[in-house]
């Protein structure tokens, strides 16, 4: 994958940066499509794993739509070209201006969670003269069984409408003359590894969709969200998500009723593994039983290990020598600022180019200009590579 020729080409580049594989892209999208067309199924992709411009394009040129979670990002998908139809907009706290972007903006869905944001939505529309298409985000009290920050999908979580609230969401909609009810919505965390949870999701759907059938209701969508993990430690053994297994559970546990499509909000199993974080080893310092190799590139960059303990697989491209450990850490002012402990790498010296594996998703998206760090550039191996 780093061939000497691109890393002769990284040799002109200023450092860190952010590297992407597109043909690893092109493939997972290759073998994501191929399965959304095997069972018919719509997919979003979630602008907010990473939102660069090449990326957007190669979402839309598969066919995928964008799933926002935010006004400027609803702004963005349509200014990239995204068909509104092919626009859904999720978050717990759409604010006036955002809810009045994606109104003039005729977006498929707005994937609604509470009641106060039902009557909100149904009252900027009447001011517009339209009618707004919802889905119910529900909050179908699972465990995704992943870290507590992503976690989406249990009964505490900020997230979603819960059972008990359903009769009064009815009222609600039942007096509401400009929203209309598509269908359903959830999204129970990320990085999700463990696939049994979608089962146990597609069996939660069953019973949670059929308080609406009873009443009446036309659920033509079904929109299970995203959260489908990818492999951290093993990046480039396990580069492509088992997709065909993820749909598979889905086709076995969730049949369609007449009428009935399934939308599904990928992120991070598109992009994660496609993206590489590149810095180069500033110092190697010692310190007490274990050497520090100072990196270029810091949290303000990737910030995932800093904020959720996330480890990604690390490769010093630049030696073959006897294999060491290290503190693998950034230069910003604060001791979060570390990628690894203790980790085994190639002898490590300075200049060294040093890859963080797995970081196309929630990596340079996140990135900030904290203790007035320059924002890394974005480089993509159809332009690196002749
Ligand atoms: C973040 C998010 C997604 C994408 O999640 P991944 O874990 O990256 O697949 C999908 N839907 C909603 C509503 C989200 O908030």
């Amino acid at each position: 994958m780093f061939q000497p020729a691109l890393l002769s080409a990284f040799e002109s580049l200023e450092t860190p940066f952010y590297y992407y594989d597109m043909s690893l892209l092109h493939k997972t999208l290759d073998l994501y499509t191929f399965c959304l067309k095997k069972y018919g199924y719509h997919a979003h992709y979630a602008l907010k794993a990473n939102a660069n411009d090449r990326i957007l394009d190669a979402m839309r040129t598969a066919g995928l739509g964008a799933d926002c979670v935010s006004g400027n990002e609803v702004a963005l998908a349509l200014q990239s070209g995204f068909s509104p139809d092919k626009i859904v907009f999720a978050g717990v706290g759409k604010s006036d201006k955002e809810i009045k972007t994606a109104l003039e903006g005729n977006i498929f869905s707005f994937n609604v969670e509470s009641i106060p944001e039902m009557e909100r939505i149904n009252e900027l529309a009447a001011g517009m003269g339209k009618v707004a298409n919802i889905s119910l985000r529900l909050n179908p009290d699972i465990d995704a069984h992943t870290h507590k920050y992503i976690t989406t999908g249990l009964a505490q979580n900020k997230f979603g409408i819960s059972p008990w609230m359903f009769g009064e969401v009815w009222e609600v909609l039942e007096r509401s003359k400009h929203l209309a009810l598509i269908g359903l919505h959830f999204h129970v965390g990320s990085q999700i590894t463990n696939m049994s949870v979608f089962k146990t999701l597609c069996e939660r759907v069953r019973v949670l969709q059929q308080w609406f059938l009873d009443k009446g209701a036309v659920l033509s969508v079904v929109n299970l969200g995203g959260g489908l993990g990818v492999d951290y430690q093993s990046p480039l053994e396990h580069p492509i998500v088992d997709f065909a297994s993820y749909f598979d559970i889905i086709h076995k546990n969730l049949p369609l009723l007449p009428g009935q499509e399934i939308h599904l909000e990928p992120g991070r199993a598109l992009v994660a593994q496609s993206g590489f974080l590149i810095g180069r080893v500033l110092y190697v310092k010692k310190g007490k039983g274990i050497k520090f190799a100072i990196l270029d590139a810091g949290m303000n960059d990737l910030i995932r290990p800093s904020l959720y303990g996330a480890q990604h697989h690390i490769l010093n491209l630049s030696s073959a020598g006897r294999m060491m450990r290290y503190d693998v850490v950034g230069p910003v002012c604060e001791s979060s600022d570390r990628f690894a402990k203790s980790v085994l790498l190639p002898q490590v010296s300075r200049g060294d180019f040093i890859a963080l594996c797995s970081t196309g998703a929630y990596g340079q998206v996140m990135s900030m200009r904290y203790n007035q760090r320059d924002l890394a550039e974005s480089y993509y191996s159809d332009r690196l590579l002749p």
